[in-house]
């Protein structure tokens, strides 16, 4: 490249040329593979990039050595006031979008058991197999462990609908919101700041989003997800001990003695750390 300085007319390579600061970290950026936790589809995430939805199952797959540094997860104790105003703002969320109820627990009071998830194999669940969020095709109650390690709070919901209402055929509208509820949360949890948010509901996606098709997109044809915005995995599939956290949480309560009869659905979003 010729230019001209102080009257005389000098070439310079391209590596002489100013660059902006932040050009070689552009053109550093490359993708990268990362299996998802939930059905194991290789999710493709550049390196500047956080996460990436996973397109077969919408698992939310984070990156874990993105380019830029990772903001400290214990930052928010340097402002507790800030952090807890966050999840207060989440369990708000919750309840706006339809839930009963919501609190947040402490991701230690999580029991995972290796014999509450055989029993969608042992009980035989109908749903059982058909789908990447129903077992035998999530990671299970063993990864669920690994994985709490380094989660902090988690947000429980519960959806409260009086028994007949369970009992017809809107069951299903309760089950799809359940999802959703999981789903809008995460997002907002991200958008938020927080590095980490899991989504979990009970119901087989199959049932709740896929009964009219005949299989399961991602099991069937390798395909992407037809409701990757609502569709989450199963709570039981993971073994999470709900009666545990029902009470460590405050959620539990004697239905005999409600007025009107009633049936709860519930799903938790497992948070960690924030921007
Ligand atoms: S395609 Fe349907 S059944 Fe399969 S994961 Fe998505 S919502 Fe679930």
């Amino acid at each position: 490249m010729k230019i001209e300085s102080q009257g005389k007319e000098i070439t310079m390579s391209f590596n002489d040329s100013l660059k902006c600061p932040g050009l070689d970290r552009t053109l550093t950026v490359i993708p990268v593979e990362q299996p998802c936790p939930q059905c194991g589809e290789i999710v493709e995430i550049w390196s500047d990039e956080m996460k990436r939805r996973c397109a077969g199952c919408g698992m939310v797959v984070h990156n874990p050595n993105p380019l830029f540094a990772i903001p400290d997860p214990t930052m928010n104790e340097s402002n507790p006031s800030a952090h807890q105003s966050r999840l207060d703002e989440l369990v708000a969320l919750a309840i706006s979008l339809g839930a009963s109820t919501a609190t947040i627990v402490d991701a230690r009071d999580i029991r995972v058991e290796d014999g509450l998830a055989n029993l969608c194999r042992e009980a035989r669940c109908p749903n059982y197999g058909l789908s990447p969020t129903c077992p035998p095709h999530v990671k299970g109650p063993e990864w669920l462990r690994q994985y709490l390690k380094q989660i902090s709070v988690a947000l429980v919901f519960e959806i409260e609908a009086s028994q007949g209402r369970m009992y017809s055929d809107r069951r299903r509208e309760t089950g799809q919101l359940l999802h959703f509820i999981a789903a809008q949360l995460e997002s907002a949890a991200i958008e938020k700041g927080f590095l980490i948010a899991s989504g979990f509901a009970g119901g087989s996606c199959k049932n709740l989003f896929c009964y009219e098709h005949t299989h399961c997109r991602v099991l069937s044809k390798n395909g992407t997800c037809r409701h990757p915005g609502f569709s989450r995995p199963s709570v039981s599939g993971y073994g999470v001990n709900m009666n545990h956290l029902l009470k460590i949480s405050g959620l539990a309560k004697n239905k005999d003695d409600a007025p009107h009869p009633a049936s709860s659905s519930y799903g938790i979003v497992l948070l960690q750390g924030e921007k």
